[in-house]
């Protein structure tokens, strides 16, 4: 069966048709309106012309921020504010579509097709803007009360530390994020800090960050007992270096010497198709 995933990210609205092995056979794309009536009628535009050619496949939706219970989206950088995005889908295309956050979606399509398939008990960890991700447990995504996603970059690594935008204090995003080493480093471009910490400079800065990471990794590698922790985000792009270094430092810890000897530092398998596949993977 084909399944059309869409993912609506900040700048971009990407329509992929996967097929049953997460090939994708179809590509689309446009500029993401802010204005959420507008978006959902780029969506319903850009879902026609690919129904032209895949007659009937089903859709599936994944969209930057947070959705509550009753399938609200909340987006800061779209400036969406509990906007009501599944009745508004519902409304428009006549038919129920599934609709969830990017952090699940990224974390389906390891699931499915990446770096987590098969993974009995997994972690997904994006390091971006912010710190993303999920969990695998007993093979299945996790899911919460209502079928809320985890905040897996909001738990606290510094009691009492910086105030963080989620209300609390010290949480692990303010300090490991990409966009933490960006402040580390005094306001250079990640991609130029990457580009010299490949060539030997900046270790301090470096080890600095990786510390960071760390933390919270120990206190996940406890709580969970990871087969696997795979990691994706925008800092990947810098390579294996950044998987690797994870690696090194994560291996020098009690959690992972003395309960973890066996858990994989991985890199996550989808960078630009995450949302695609994951958003695919919610009919499959
Ligand atoms: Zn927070």
């Amino acid at each position: 069966m084909h399944v059309i995933g869409i993912d609506v990210g900040g700048t971009s609205i990407k329509l992929g048709v996967v097929g049953e092995g997460g090939q994708i056979l179809y590509r689309d794309q446009e500029k993401t309106p802010h204005d959420i009536r507008q978006m959902v009628e780029t969506l319903a535009r850009l879902a026609q012309k690919a129904r032209a050619q895949y007659p009937g496949a089903p859709i599936g939706l994944s969209c930057a921020g947070t959705l509550d219970t009753e399938g609200n989206i909340t987006a800061n950088q779209m400036g969406w504010m509990k906007e009501p995005i599944s009745r508004l889908l519902e409304e428009r295309f006549g038919e129920k579509i599934a609709v969830e956050n990017d952090a699940v979606c990224a974390l389906l399509a390891e699931h499915q097709h990446g770096a987590l398939k098969g993974v009995e008990t997994g972690i997904l960890l994006t390091l971006g803007t912010g710190i993303g991700g999920g969990l695998i447990l007993g093979g299945r995504p996790v899911r919460g009360h209502g079928g809320l996603h985890g905040e897996i970059g909001h738990l606290i690594t510094h009691a009492g530390g910086t105030a963080c935008g989620c209300g609390q204090q010290g949480c692990w995003e303010q300090y490991a994020a990409a966009r933490a080493l960006q402040i580390m480093s005094g306001g250079l471009e990640v991609k130029e800090i990457m580009d010299r910490v490949k060539a030997g400079e900046l270790q301090e800065l470096w080890q600095r960050y990786l510390d960071e990471v760390v933390i919270g990794l120990s206190s996940l590698m406890m709580v969970f007992m990871p087969d696997v922790i795979a990691f994706g985000g925008g800092l990947s792009n810098a390579g294996p270096i950044v998987v690797d270094s994870i690696r090194e430092a994560a291996q020098k810890t009690s959690a992972f010497r003395i309960y973890c000897p066996f858990t994989q530092f991985v890199s996550a398998s989808f960078q630009n198709d995450a949302g695609i596949l994951g958003a695919a993977a919610l009919v499959h």
